[in-house]
């Protein structure tokens, strides 16, 4: 665990930005220019100008430098481990389509070796990108031979990545007994609880994809054990007109009305809501992940951003699932969320740089209701932060901090990241595991998916030839 690799002493964490995303009313600057983050054991100490630090703390051990960009780790509102091991791969299809013939066939061969190798491979490029904190539904059936979700935590305790981890399983096309996925529920938070960087959700993959009775029971899981709850809402078209038709409301006012809403509730996509909708989001403080990059390759549509959070809802930004965005590469979904905006108004003031910096920060953390420990950069909060290059060609010149972080940064000046307190990711790349051996893990695991699943047809990976009709 990263606790192994937290240093001893004080460090000093210089930046020529340091942007905090803090509040007015906190005191600290939201941008302060050759600035500094000084962080100890798991918290951050003190934020402020690097000279007056340095000369406060002459001791403490410097990261960072005068050229460099300083930002609060980034908070991924939404993803999926569950597609670790198929990305690439059925981006012809819409939604729909892509879950009957892409993730049905995935839900009954996930495992718990699986979980663990797919959840390795896309959290390194969770942490390449700046992100620290994970929010993310593992959606797949139960496996009987033993729970599935405890190798996400394994993965992610010793990449050191904070996650926020929840088991989503639809019951509807099949009818099986709610019981193996209470038994996952609980395997994954147990295993939460014995994590420090890990907290449990229930996840519900989304009221169309549950029966009423598993829906109610997933409810009851959550307000009884006060847990949080995430689940896809309103991501398409088909969704809001299937549940409409079933249950005579939308999915929103279905969860409003079963009373799931009276958990903490973290709704991801939210792209086909009405007025009442985003009104009842609004009323029941439900946090809302964005996933530009995703909706724009399932071609759902794009989520009324601006509309929401003029109702005061939090919005945070997600990269979605590795089989439906399909990079985990944060940065990318961060700038996709004000193009999308701006093609959607044709105002290129639809959304800043500012605005997207501060939904992937304090945004997310939000949307979590987290954002007393995590999202901003200010004393006596966990030390998650990420570190850009500022000697690279890329934003060795800044004239907004901001749109060089949100408009022109790429992994690539992602330098170190910082989760509590201790570096997960340290020039340039991940400090506690190899990639290189995650790659090798991952590999025949990925091949075995396949055979399992039937996919050959949409995957050459295994060295069955292409099928023109599946792969365009
Ligand atoms: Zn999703």
């Amino acid at each position: 665990m990263t606790s192994a690799q937290r240093p001893t002493t004080p460090t000093l964490i210089r930046g020529g930005w340091v942007l905090t995303s803090a509040a007015a009313a906190s005191g600290v600057p939201a941008a302060i220019r050759d600035g500094a983050v000084l962080v100890d054991g798991d918290r951050i100490a003190a934020v402020g100008e690097y000279a007056a630090l340095k000369a406060g703390h002459p001791d403490a051990v410097e990261r960072g430098g005068p050229h460099d960009l300083v930002a609060p780790g980034f908070v991924n509102a939404h993803g999926h481990f569950s597609e670790g091991l198929i990305t690439g791969i059925g981006s012809q299809y819409t939604l729909w389509e892509w879950l009957h013939k892409l993730i049905t066939p995935v839900n009954p061969t996930m495992d718990a070796e699986k979980a663990y190798a797919g959840t390795m491979l896309q959290g390194i490029q969770l942490l390449r990108s700046g992100v620290t904190t994970a929010n993310d539904m593992f959606c797949s059936d139960p496996d009987p031979d033993g729970p599935i979700t405890p190798g996400v935590v394994r993965a992610l305790d010793e990449l050191g990545l904070r996650g926020v981890l929840a088991f989503g399983s639809g019951d509807a096309d099949r009818e099986f007994d709610m019981q193996p996925i209470v038994d996952e529920w609980d395997a994954l938070r147990e295993a939460c609880a014995a994590s420090s960087l890990s907290t449990f959700r229930v996840g519900i993959a989304a009221v169309g994809r549950t029966t009423p009775e598993s829906f109610a029971r997933s409810v009851d899981y959550a307000r009884s054990g006060g847990h949080g709850v995430h689940i896809h809402l309103h991501e398409v078209r088909e969704e809001v007109t299937a549940t409409l038709q079933r249950t005579g409301r939308t999915a929103v006012g279905y969860c409003a009305a079963e009373g799931l809403f009276a958990a903490p509730t973290l709704a991801a996509h939210c792209v086909w809501v009405d007025r009442a909708d985003r009104e009842l989001l609004a009323e029941h403080g439900v946090g809302v992940a964005h996933n530009p990059v995703a909706n724009a390759i399932l071609a759902s549509g794009v989520a009324p951003v601006a509309e929401l959070r003029a109702l005061g809802v939090d919005v945070g930004i997600g990269v979605d699932g590795a089989a439906s965005n399909d990079a985990q590469d944060f940065l990318q979904a961060m700038k996709t969320a004000p193009l999308l905006a701006r093609i959607r108004d044709l105002q290129a003031t639809a959304m800043s740089a500012r605005e997207a910096f501060e939904l992937a920060t304090i945004g997310g953390a939000r949307a979590l209701r987290m954002d007393d420990a995590i999202g901003s950069l200010e004393p006596g909060k966990k030390a998650d932060l990420v570190v850009f290059d500022g000697e690279s060609p890329t934003i060795g010149v800044v004239h907004d901090p901001y749109q060089a972080i949100v408009f022109v940064a790429g992994s690539r000046e992602v330098k170190d990241v910082w989760v509590d307190g201790a570096p997960s990711v340290a020039d340039f790349d991940v400090v506690n595991v190899d990639p290189a051996e995650a790659v090798a893990r991952a590999r025949p695991l990925a091949a075995r998916l396949v055979a399992e699943a039937g996919l050959e047809r949409l995957s050459a990976f295994t060295g069955a030839p292409l099928d023109g009709t599946e792969i365009p």
